[in-house]
Protein backbone atom coordinates (compact mmCIF):
# COMPACT_ATOMS: atom_id res chain seq x y z
CA UNK A 1 0.00 0.00 0.00
CA UNK A 2 3.10 2.26 0.33
CA UNK A 3 4.79 1.99 -2.88
CA UNK A 4 0.75 2.51 -3.96
CA UNK A 5 0.15 5.68 -2.29
CA UNK A 6 4.02 6.85 -3.97
CA UNK A 7 2.77 6.17 -7.26
CA UNK A 8 -0.38 8.21 -6.92
CA UNK A 9 1.59 11.12 -5.29
CA UNK A 10 4.13 11.09 -8.21
CA UNK A 11 1.21 10.90 -10.33
CA UNK A 12 -0.61 13.68 -8.94
CA UNK A 13 2.38 15.64 -9.29
CA UNK A 14 2.66 15.40 -12.82
CA UNK A 15 -0.89 15.90 -13.55
CA UNK A 16 -1.16 19.27 -11.84
CA UNK A 17 2.01 20.45 -13.08
CA UNK A 18 0.84 19.38 -16.67
CA UNK A 19 -2.47 21.15 -15.88
CA UNK A 20 -1.01 23.56 -14.73
CA UNK A 21 0.98 24.04 -17.91
CA UNK A 22 0.47 26.33 -21.20
CA UNK A 23 0.21 23.42 -23.38
CA UNK A 24 -2.62 22.53 -25.62
CA UNK A 25 -5.69 21.29 -23.78
CA UNK A 26 -4.64 17.77 -26.11
CA UNK A 27 -1.55 17.34 -24.48
CA UNK A 28 -2.68 17.72 -21.70
CA UNK A 29 -5.35 15.34 -21.61
CA UNK A 30 -3.00 12.99 -22.74
CA UNK A 31 -0.57 13.34 -20.38
CA UNK A 32 -3.32 13.30 -17.40
CA UNK A 33 -4.42 9.89 -18.75
CA UNK A 34 -0.94 8.93 -19.67
CA UNK A 35 0.23 9.19 -15.71
CA UNK A 36 -3.83 7.84 -14.83
CA UNK A 37 -3.30 4.84 -16.34
CA UNK A 38 0.32 3.74 -15.22
CA UNK A 39 -0.31 4.69 -11.49
CA UNK A 40 -3.36 2.35 -11.56
CA UNK A 41 -1.37 -0.47 -13.65
CA UNK A 42 -3.74 -0.19 -16.51
CA UNK A 43 -3.05 0.01 -19.95
CA UNK A 44 -4.68 2.42 -22.04
CA UNK A 45 -6.91 5.03 -21.14
CA UNK A 46 -9.42 7.44 -22.62
CA UNK A 47 -10.57 11.17 -21.03
CA UNK A 48 -14.03 12.80 -22.68
CA UNK A 49 -16.57 15.37 -22.50
CA UNK A 50 -20.02 15.56 -23.45
CA UNK A 51 -20.59 17.92 -26.27
CA UNK A 52 -23.75 20.68 -26.64
CA UNK A 53 -27.04 18.75 -25.99
CA UNK A 54 -25.13 16.10 -24.49
CA UNK A 55 -25.87 13.45 -26.54
CA UNK A 56 -22.24 12.16 -27.64
CA UNK A 57 -18.49 12.29 -26.26
CA UNK A 58 -15.99 13.34 -27.72
CA UNK A 59 -12.37 12.55 -26.88
CA UNK A 60 -10.28 14.96 -25.33
CA UNK A 61 -6.88 13.31 -24.38
CA UNK A 62 -6.17 8.93 -24.49
CA UNK A 63 -2.99 6.80 -24.03
CA UNK A 64 -2.22 3.08 -25.20
CA UNK A 65 -5.08 3.07 -27.34
CA UNK A 66 -4.42 2.32 -31.23
CA UNK A 67 -5.79 4.76 -33.91
CA UNK A 68 -8.78 2.99 -34.73
CA UNK A 69 -10.30 2.43 -31.21
CA UNK A 70 -10.22 5.98 -31.00
CA UNK A 71 -11.08 6.54 -34.35
CA UNK A 72 -14.36 4.96 -33.18
CA UNK A 73 -15.28 8.62 -32.92
CA UNK A 74 -18.13 10.04 -31.39
CA UNK A 75 -19.98 7.80 -28.70
CA UNK A 76 -23.61 7.82 -28.18
CA UNK A 77 -23.48 8.89 -24.64
CA UNK A 78 -26.38 7.19 -23.74
CA UNK A 79 -25.44 3.69 -25.68
CA UNK A 80 -22.00 2.81 -23.82
CA UNK A 81 -22.09 2.53 -20.48
CA UNK A 82 -24.62 5.37 -19.73
CA UNK A 83 -24.58 5.09 -16.17
CA UNK A 84 -20.91 6.78 -15.92
CA UNK A 85 -23.17 9.49 -16.94
CA UNK A 86 -25.62 9.65 -14.45
CA UNK A 87 -22.63 9.85 -11.89
CA UNK A 88 -21.70 6.12 -11.48
CA UNK A 89 -18.29 4.55 -11.41
CA UNK A 90 -18.72 1.58 -13.58
CA UNK A 91 -16.75 -1.78 -13.97
CA UNK A 92 -16.77 -4.25 -16.77
CA UNK A 93 -14.54 -7.40 -16.26
CA UNK A 94 -14.97 -8.17 -19.70
CA UNK A 95 -15.26 -5.89 -22.30
CA UNK A 96 -15.64 -8.41 -25.19
CA UNK A 97 -18.37 -10.10 -23.81
CA UNK A 98 -20.35 -7.82 -22.07
CA UNK A 99 -23.67 -5.95 -23.24
CA UNK A 100 -23.24 -2.50 -22.01
CA UNK A 101 -19.73 -1.69 -24.05
CA UNK A 102 -20.35 -0.94 -27.56
CA UNK A 103 -17.85 -1.84 -31.09
CA UNK A 104 -17.47 -5.71 -29.18
CA UNK A 105 -15.21 -6.60 -31.91
CA UNK A 106 -12.50 -3.77 -32.08
CA UNK A 107 -12.46 -3.94 -28.38
CA UNK A 108 -11.58 -7.38 -29.57
CA UNK A 109 -8.81 -6.65 -31.68
CA UNK A 110 -7.51 -3.82 -29.32
CA UNK A 111 -7.32 -6.54 -26.56
CA UNK A 112 -9.22 -4.49 -23.93
CA UNK A 113 -10.21 -6.60 -21.15
CA UNK A 114 -11.39 -4.66 -17.83
CA UNK A 115 -12.82 -1.03 -18.18
CA UNK A 116 -13.31 1.00 -15.04
CA UNK A 117 -15.07 4.41 -16.22
CA UNK A 118 -15.04 7.20 -13.65
CA UNK A 119 -17.77 10.06 -14.25
CA UNK A 120 -16.61 14.23 -14.21
CA UNK A 121 -18.41 15.67 -12.46
CA UNK A 122 -18.23 20.06 -12.73
CA UNK A 123 -20.47 21.80 -9.70
CA UNK A 124 -22.82 18.64 -9.39
CA UNK A 125 -23.02 18.19 -13.14
CA UNK A 126 -21.75 15.46 -14.75
CA UNK A 127 -19.40 16.85 -18.28
CA UNK A 128 -17.73 14.04 -18.86
CA UNK A 129 -15.87 10.71 -18.09
CA UNK A 130 -12.31 8.67 -17.85
CA UNK A 131 -12.10 5.16 -18.87
CA UNK A 132 -9.24 3.01 -18.01
CA UNK A 133 -8.50 0.12 -19.93
CA UNK A 134 -6.41 -3.25 -19.30
CA UNK A 135 -5.08 -6.10 -21.59
CA UNK A 136 -5.93 -8.75 -19.02
CA UNK A 137 -8.87 -8.65 -16.96
CA UNK A 138 -8.05 -7.03 -14.20
CA UNK A 139 -9.71 -5.99 -10.82
CA UNK A 140 -9.43 -2.45 -9.68
CA UNK A 141 -8.70 -1.41 -5.83
CA UNK A 142 -10.71 1.06 -3.90
CA UNK A 143 -7.46 3.17 -3.71
CA UNK A 144 -7.42 2.97 -7.28
CA UNK A 145 -10.78 4.41 -7.61
CA UNK A 146 -9.81 7.10 -5.50
CA UNK A 147 -6.72 7.88 -7.09
CA UNK A 148 -9.04 8.32 -10.40
CA UNK A 149 -11.82 9.90 -8.54
CA UNK A 150 -9.28 12.75 -8.03
CA UNK A 151 -7.72 12.72 -11.22
CA UNK A 152 -11.42 13.18 -12.63
CA UNK A 153 -11.53 16.51 -10.32
CA UNK A 154 -8.56 17.78 -12.00
CA UNK A 155 -9.91 17.68 -15.46
CA UNK A 156 -12.81 19.11 -14.27
CA UNK A 157 -10.78 22.15 -12.95
CA UNK A 158 -8.91 22.42 -16.49
CA UNK A 159 -12.48 22.75 -18.31
CA UNK A 160 -14.21 24.79 -16.55
CA UNK A 161 -10.66 27.10 -17.20
CA UNK A 162 -10.40 25.91 -20.94
CA UNK A 163 -14.78 27.36 -20.73
CA UNK A 164 -14.03 30.36 -18.82
CA UNK A 165 -11.17 31.52 -21.23
CA UNK A 166 -13.92 30.86 -24.54
CA UNK A 167 -16.60 32.92 -22.57
CA UNK A 168 -13.92 35.53 -22.30
CA UNK A 169 -12.77 35.69 -25.95
CA UNK A 170 -16.53 35.59 -27.17
CA UNK A 171 -17.11 38.77 -25.09
CA UNK A 172 -14.45 40.58 -26.24
CA UNK A 173 -14.31 39.32 -30.20
CA UNK A 174 -17.06 42.35 -31.57
CA UNK A 175 -16.76 41.71 -35.04
CA UNK A 176 -20.41 41.14 -36.48
CA UNK A 177 -19.98 37.73 -37.33
CA UNK A 178 -19.09 36.31 -34.30
CA UNK A 179 -21.83 38.46 -32.30
CA UNK A 180 -24.66 35.96 -34.44
CA UNK A 181 -22.81 32.94 -34.06
CA UNK A 182 -23.02 33.68 -29.94
CA UNK A 183 -26.77 34.53 -30.37
CA UNK A 184 -27.16 30.98 -32.15
CA UNK A 185 -27.78 27.85 -30.40
CA UNK A 186 -24.29 26.20 -29.27
CA UNK A 187 -22.21 25.27 -32.13
CA UNK A 188 -19.45 22.44 -31.75
CA UNK A 189 -16.55 24.62 -30.39
CA UNK A 190 -13.94 25.85 -32.62
CA UNK A 191 -11.42 23.07 -31.60
CA UNK A 192 -13.33 20.52 -32.75
CA UNK A 193 -13.40 21.84 -36.55
CA UNK A 194 -11.02 20.87 -38.65
CA UNK A 195 -8.22 23.79 -39.93
CA UNK A 196 -8.87 22.37 -43.62
CA UNK A 197 -11.27 20.29 -45.63
CA UNK A 198 -9.89 17.40 -48.11
CA UNK A 199 -12.93 19.52 -50.87
CA UNK A 200 -14.14 22.92 -51.19
CA UNK A 201 -17.62 20.89 -51.66
CA UNK A 202 -16.83 19.39 -48.00
CA UNK A 203 -16.14 23.53 -46.72
CA UNK A 204 -19.34 24.40 -48.86
CA UNK A 205 -21.20 21.67 -47.08
CA UNK A 206 -20.38 22.80 -43.65
CA UNK A 207 -21.14 26.42 -44.05
CA UNK A 208 -24.99 25.35 -45.23
CA UNK A 209 -25.14 23.12 -42.46
CA UNK A 210 -24.18 26.44 -40.04
CA UNK A 211 -26.43 28.34 -41.59
CA UNK A 212 -29.30 26.06 -40.66
CA UNK A 213 -27.57 25.84 -37.36
CA UNK A 214 -27.32 22.33 -37.83
CA UNK A 215 -24.40 20.75 -35.16
CA UNK A 216 -21.46 18.42 -37.09
CA UNK A 217 -18.60 16.96 -37.04
CA UNK A 218 -15.76 16.72 -39.38
CA UNK A 219 -14.56 13.08 -40.30
CA UNK A 220 -15.25 11.75 -36.54
CA UNK A 221 -14.86 8.24 -36.95
CA UNK A 222 -13.78 5.08 -38.90
CA UNK A 223 -15.74 1.99 -39.15
CA UNK A 224 -14.03 -0.72 -40.00
CA UNK A 225 -15.21 -2.95 -43.00
CA UNK A 226 -13.44 -6.05 -42.66
CA UNK A 227 -10.93 -8.01 -40.52
CA UNK A 228 -8.26 -10.38 -41.41
CA UNK A 229 -6.83 -12.45 -38.36
CA UNK A 230 -8.12 -9.87 -35.65
CA UNK A 231 -6.60 -6.77 -37.41
CA UNK A 232 -8.68 -4.58 -39.12
CA UNK A 233 -8.67 -4.71 -42.82
CA UNK A 234 -10.22 -1.92 -44.61
CA UNK A 235 -11.86 1.32 -42.88
CA UNK A 236 -14.50 4.28 -44.02
CA UNK A 237 -14.47 7.52 -42.80
CA UNK A 238 -17.43 9.18 -43.82
CA UNK A 239 -17.19 13.19 -44.06
CA UNK A 240 -19.85 14.66 -41.28
CA UNK A 241 -21.36 13.21 -38.66
CA UNK A 242 -24.68 15.14 -37.83
CA UNK A 243 -25.63 14.61 -34.38
CA UNK A 244 -28.80 16.11 -33.89
CA UNK A 245 -29.83 13.65 -36.75
CA UNK A 246 -27.47 11.18 -35.70
CA UNK A 247 -26.70 11.09 -39.27
CA UNK A 248 -23.70 10.22 -41.48
CA UNK A 249 -23.04 12.07 -44.57
CA UNK A 250 -20.40 11.47 -47.20
CA UNK A 251 -20.00 13.84 -49.99
CA UNK A 252 -18.80 12.47 -53.35
CA UNK A 253 -17.72 15.07 -56.28
CA UNK A 254 -15.22 12.78 -57.92
CA UNK A 255 -15.74 10.17 -60.99
CA UNK A 256 -18.11 7.85 -61.09
CA UNK A 257 -15.82 5.04 -60.76
CA UNK A 258 -15.21 6.21 -57.17
CA UNK A 259 -18.59 7.07 -56.69
CA UNK A 260 -19.17 3.00 -57.09
CA UNK A 261 -16.42 1.91 -54.73
CA UNK A 262 -17.91 4.38 -52.15
CA UNK A 263 -21.39 3.36 -52.57
CA UNK A 264 -19.89 -0.43 -52.31
CA UNK A 265 -18.55 0.79 -48.74
CA UNK A 266 -21.76 2.34 -47.81
CA UNK A 267 -23.71 -0.59 -48.28
CA UNK A 268 -21.11 -2.56 -46.61
CA UNK A 269 -21.37 0.08 -43.61
CA UNK A 270 -25.21 -0.59 -43.88
CA UNK A 271 -24.75 -4.23 -43.41
CA UNK A 272 -22.55 -4.52 -40.67
CA UNK A 273 -23.96 -1.24 -38.72
CA UNK A 274 -27.70 -1.45 -39.06
CA UNK A 275 -28.18 1.41 -36.71
CA UNK A 276 -26.06 3.59 -38.14
CA UNK A 277 -28.03 6.06 -40.50
CA UNK A 278 -25.55 7.40 -43.60
CA UNK A 279 -26.53 9.23 -46.85
CA UNK A 280 -23.87 9.33 -49.75
CA UNK A 281 -24.32 12.84 -51.58
CA UNK A 282 -22.85 12.16 -54.59
CA UNK A 283 -21.85 15.49 -56.97
CA UNK A 284 -25.47 15.51 -58.40
CA UNK A 285 -27.07 16.10 -55.34
CA UNK A 286 -24.86 18.78 -53.73
CA UNK A 287 -24.80 20.89 -56.93
CA UNK A 288 -28.97 20.55 -56.67
CA UNK A 289 -28.53 21.38 -53.35
CA UNK A 290 -26.31 24.41 -53.90
CA UNK A 291 -28.46 25.24 -57.08
CA UNK A 292 -31.89 26.45 -55.07
CA UNK A 293 -29.29 28.98 -53.65
CA UNK A 294 -27.95 30.18 -56.53
CA UNK A 295 -24.83 29.67 -54.98
CA UNK A 296 -21.92 27.38 -55.84
CA UNK A 297 -20.63 26.48 -58.91
CA UNK A 298 -23.67 27.05 -60.24
CA UNK A 299 -24.59 30.75 -59.30
CA UNK A 300 -22.68 32.39 -62.66
CA UNK A 301 -24.40 29.47 -64.58
CA UNK A 302 -26.79 30.71 -67.06
CA UNK A 303 -29.96 28.77 -66.89
CA UNK A 304 -32.40 27.73 -69.20
CA UNK A 305 -35.77 27.99 -69.97
CA UNK A 306 -38.12 26.11 -68.29
CA UNK A 307 -38.56 22.94 -70.31
CA UNK A 308 -40.85 20.91 -69.50
CA UNK A 309 -43.93 21.38 -67.29
CA UNK A 310 -44.36 18.83 -64.06
CA UNK A 311 -47.93 19.94 -63.03
CA UNK A 312 -50.31 21.69 -64.94
CA UNK A 313 -52.40 24.81 -63.50
CA UNK A 314 -55.46 22.66 -63.86
CA UNK A 315 -53.50 19.44 -61.89
CA UNK A 316 -52.94 21.98 -59.19
CA UNK A 317 -56.09 23.21 -58.71
CA UNK A 318 -57.45 19.93 -58.13
CA UNK A 319 -55.01 18.57 -55.82
CA UNK A 320 -55.21 22.16 -53.24
CA UNK A 321 -58.79 20.95 -53.75
CA UNK A 322 -58.24 17.53 -52.22
CA UNK A 323 -55.85 18.57 -49.58
CA UNK A 324 -58.23 21.07 -48.21
CA UNK A 325 -60.88 19.37 -47.78
CA UNK A 326 -59.17 16.83 -45.74
CA UNK A 327 -57.84 19.59 -43.55
CA UNK A 328 -61.23 20.67 -43.32
CA UNK A 329 -62.28 17.25 -42.33
CA UNK A 330 -59.21 16.46 -39.71
CA UNK A 331 -59.63 19.71 -38.50
CA UNK A 332 -63.57 19.84 -37.81
CA UNK A 333 -64.72 22.04 -34.87
CA UNK A 334 -61.86 23.77 -34.57
CA UNK A 335 -60.06 26.84 -35.51
CA UNK A 336 -56.90 26.57 -37.30
CA UNK A 337 -54.26 29.16 -38.21
CA UNK A 338 -52.19 28.87 -41.28
CA UNK A 339 -48.73 29.69 -41.17
CA UNK A 340 -47.00 30.43 -44.59
CA UNK A 341 -42.89 30.71 -45.27
CA UNK A 342 -42.51 33.62 -47.44
CA UNK A 343 -42.47 34.18 -50.55
CA UNK A 344 -42.24 30.42 -51.92
CA UNK A 345 -45.71 29.78 -50.69
CA UNK A 346 -47.79 32.76 -51.68
CA UNK A 347 -49.71 31.18 -54.88
CA UNK A 348 -50.48 27.53 -52.88
CA UNK A 349 -51.36 29.64 -49.23
CA UNK A 350 -53.80 32.03 -51.41
CA UNK A 351 -55.64 29.07 -53.29
CA UNK A 352 -55.45 26.49 -50.57
CA UNK A 353 -57.20 28.98 -47.86
CA UNK A 354 -60.23 29.44 -50.54
CA UNK A 355 -60.98 25.75 -50.31
CA UNK A 356 -61.19 25.47 -46.32
CA UNK A 357 -64.32 25.46 -45.04
CA UNK A 358 -63.35 26.45 -41.80
CA UNK A 359 -62.67 29.87 -39.69
CA UNK A 360 -59.26 30.60 -40.34
CA UNK A 361 -56.52 32.66 -39.61
CA UNK A 362 -53.54 32.78 -41.59
CA UNK A 363 -49.61 34.37 -40.62
CA UNK A 364 -46.39 34.20 -42.66
CA UNK A 365 -42.87 34.08 -41.34
CA UNK A 366 -39.77 34.62 -43.71
CA UNK A 367 -36.30 33.52 -43.03
CA UNK A 368 -32.84 34.61 -44.63
CA UNK A 369 -31.49 32.88 -47.53
CA UNK A 370 -28.51 30.91 -47.40
CA UNK A 371 -25.53 33.08 -49.08
CA UNK A 372 -22.21 31.33 -48.32
CA UNK A 373 -20.81 33.94 -46.35
CA UNK A 374 -20.65 32.17 -43.15
CA UNK A 375 -23.92 33.48 -41.30
CA UNK A 376 -26.70 31.49 -39.83
CA UNK A 377 -30.59 31.37 -40.89
CA UNK A 378 -32.32 34.17 -39.01
CA UNK A 379 -36.03 34.79 -38.83
CA UNK A 380 -36.39 38.42 -40.55
CA UNK A 381 -40.23 38.31 -40.22
CA UNK A 382 -41.25 36.85 -37.29
CA UNK A 383 -45.47 35.50 -36.49
CA UNK A 384 -47.63 38.86 -36.20
CA UNK A 385 -50.08 37.00 -33.56
CA UNK A 386 -49.44 34.46 -30.67
CA UNK A 387 -50.07 30.98 -31.73
CA UNK A 388 -49.93 29.71 -28.07
CA UNK A 389 -52.89 26.60 -27.66
CA UNK A 390 -53.45 27.53 -31.06
CA UNK A 391 -53.93 24.76 -34.11
CA UNK A 392 -51.25 25.71 -36.30
CA UNK A 393 -50.80 24.34 -39.55
CA UNK A 394 -47.21 25.29 -40.97
CA UNK A 395 -47.81 25.50 -45.08
CA UNK A 396 -44.73 25.06 -47.15
CA UNK A 397 -44.18 25.52 -50.80
CA UNK A 398 -41.57 22.76 -51.05
CA UNK A 399 -39.75 20.55 -48.15
CA UNK A 400 -36.44 19.45 -50.14
CA UNK A 401 -33.60 18.43 -47.41
CA UNK A 402 -36.16 19.54 -44.69
CA UNK A 403 -33.48 21.96 -42.82
CA UNK A 404 -35.51 24.83 -43.38
CA UNK A 405 -38.34 23.17 -41.83
CA UNK A 406 -36.24 21.54 -39.04
CA UNK A 407 -35.20 25.51 -37.89
CA UNK A 408 -38.66 27.09 -37.91
CA UNK A 409 -40.24 24.20 -36.23
CA UNK A 410 -38.39 24.26 -33.35
CA UNK A 411 -39.08 28.06 -33.23
CA UNK A 412 -42.68 27.65 -33.56
CA UNK A 413 -41.96 24.61 -30.69
CA UNK A 414 -41.24 26.91 -28.20
CA UNK A 415 -44.58 29.15 -28.44
CA UNK A 416 -46.54 25.90 -27.17
CA UNK A 417 -49.32 25.57 -29.89
CA UNK A 418 -52.08 23.40 -29.12
CA UNK A 419 -50.70 21.12 -32.20
CA UNK A 420 -48.15 21.56 -35.07
CA UNK A 421 -49.24 20.53 -38.33
CA UNK A 422 -47.36 20.43 -41.89
CA UNK A 423 -48.84 20.61 -45.58
CA UNK A 424 -46.47 21.06 -48.11
CA UNK A 425 -47.50 21.33 -51.79
CA UNK A 426 -44.06 19.66 -53.13
CA UNK A 427 -42.33 16.67 -51.33
CA UNK A 428 -38.67 16.25 -52.90
CA UNK A 429 -38.22 12.84 -50.47
CA UNK A 430 -35.16 11.94 -52.29
CA UNK A 431 -33.01 14.75 -51.11
CA UNK A 432 -34.23 14.69 -47.15
CA UNK A 433 -31.67 14.83 -44.76
CA UNK A 434 -33.93 15.78 -41.45
CA UNK A 435 -36.81 13.84 -41.52
CA UNK A 436 -40.04 15.38 -40.17
CA UNK A 437 -43.48 14.13 -40.68
CA UNK A 438 -45.04 15.94 -43.10
CA UNK A 439 -49.03 15.28 -42.57
CA UNK A 440 -50.37 16.99 -45.92
CA UNK A 441 -48.24 16.40 -49.19
CA UNK A 442 -50.00 17.74 -52.83
CA UNK A 443 -46.91 16.32 -55.02
CA UNK A 444 -43.89 13.95 -54.21
CA UNK A 445 -41.52 14.77 -57.27
CA UNK A 446 -38.23 13.91 -58.54
CA UNK A 447 -35.05 15.50 -57.70
CA UNK A 448 -35.28 18.25 -59.70
CA UNK A 449 -35.25 21.75 -59.17
CA UNK A 450 -38.62 22.98 -59.93
CA UNK A 451 -39.73 26.85 -60.53
CA UNK A 452 -43.25 28.19 -61.38
CA UNK A 453 -46.44 28.76 -58.79
CA UNK A 454 -44.70 30.90 -56.72
CA UNK A 455 -41.29 28.73 -56.66
CA UNK A 456 -38.73 31.25 -57.81
CA UNK A 457 -35.14 30.86 -59.22
CA UNK A 458 -33.00 33.98 -58.36
CA UNK A 459 -36.30 35.91 -57.72
CA UNK A 460 -37.98 34.85 -61.22
CA UNK A 461 -40.54 32.23 -62.38
CA UNK A 462 -42.41 33.10 -59.57
CA UNK A 463 -45.10 34.12 -61.72
CA UNK A 464 -45.74 31.20 -63.76
CA UNK A 465 -49.17 29.30 -63.85
CA UNK A 466 -47.29 25.66 -63.60
CA UNK A 467 -44.93 24.25 -62.14
CA UNK A 468 -42.13 23.52 -64.49
CA UNK A 469 -38.28 21.73 -64.45
CA UNK A 470 -35.70 24.39 -65.13
CA UNK A 471 -32.80 22.94 -66.64
CA UNK A 472 -29.41 24.55 -66.24
CA UNK A 473 -26.70 24.14 -68.86
CA UNK A 474 -25.44 21.01 -68.27
CA UNK A 475 -22.49 21.02 -70.11
CA UNK A 476 -21.10 23.75 -68.33
CA UNK A 477 -22.06 23.11 -64.76
CA UNK A 478 -19.83 19.93 -65.40
CA UNK A 479 -17.01 21.93 -66.73
CA UNK A 480 -17.22 24.28 -63.36
CA UNK A 481 -17.36 20.92 -61.32
CA UNK A 482 -14.62 19.38 -62.48
CA UNK A 483 -12.41 22.56 -61.57
CA UNK A 484 -13.90 22.06 -58.04
CA UNK A 485 -12.22 18.98 -57.38
P1 LIG B 1 -34.94 22.65 -47.47
O1 LIG B 1 -34.54 23.41 -46.27
O2 LIG B 1 -36.06 21.67 -47.21
O3 LIG B 1 -33.77 21.99 -48.14
O4 LIG B 1 -35.41 23.69 -48.55
C1 LIG B 1 -36.64 24.25 -48.56
C2 LIG B 1 -36.61 25.53 -49.34
O5 LIG B 1 -35.68 25.46 -50.42
C3 LIG B 1 -37.94 25.78 -49.97
O6 LIG B 1 -38.76 26.54 -49.11
C4 LIG B 1 -37.57 26.51 -51.24
O7 LIG B 1 -37.46 27.87 -50.98
C5 LIG B 1 -36.21 25.99 -51.60
N1 LIG B 1 -36.26 24.92 -52.62
C6 LIG B 1 -35.97 23.61 -52.45
N2 LIG B 1 -36.10 22.94 -53.60
C7 LIG B 1 -36.48 23.84 -54.52
C8 LIG B 1 -36.79 23.74 -55.91
O8 LIG B 1 -36.75 22.68 -56.55
N3 LIG B 1 -37.17 24.89 -56.51
C9 LIG B 1 -37.24 26.08 -55.85
N4 LIG B 1 -37.61 27.15 -56.55
N5 LIG B 1 -36.95 26.21 -54.56
C10 LIG B 1 -36.59 25.09 -53.89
Amino acid sequence: MGNRSGSYYSALKRITKVANSAFSSRKVYNSIAKSAAKAVHANGCRISFLVPQHEYLLTAGTYGLSDIYLKKGPLDARKSLPEILDGETVFVADATKDERVQHHQIAEAQRISSILGVPIIKQDEVVGEMRVYTHEPHWFSESDNSFLRSVVDICAVILERTESKQVLKQEYKKDRKHTLLTEAPQLPTASLRPASFAHPSESEFAKLLDFYRIEWLYEPRAFPLCWKEGAVAEMFTPDFYLPELDLYVELTTLKQSLITEKNRKVRQLKQLYPDVNIKLLAKDDFVKLLVKYGYGPLGEVKIGQVNKVLFSRSQIQRRVKILAKRISRDYAGQQIVMVGVLRGVICFMADIIQQISLPVTVDFMAISNYGGDGQVVKITKDLDSSITNRHVLMVEDIVDTGMTLNYLLTHLRAHNPQSLNICTLLDKRARRLVDIPLKYVGFEIPDRFVVGYGLDYKEEYRNLPFIGLLNPDVSQVHGDLNSMK
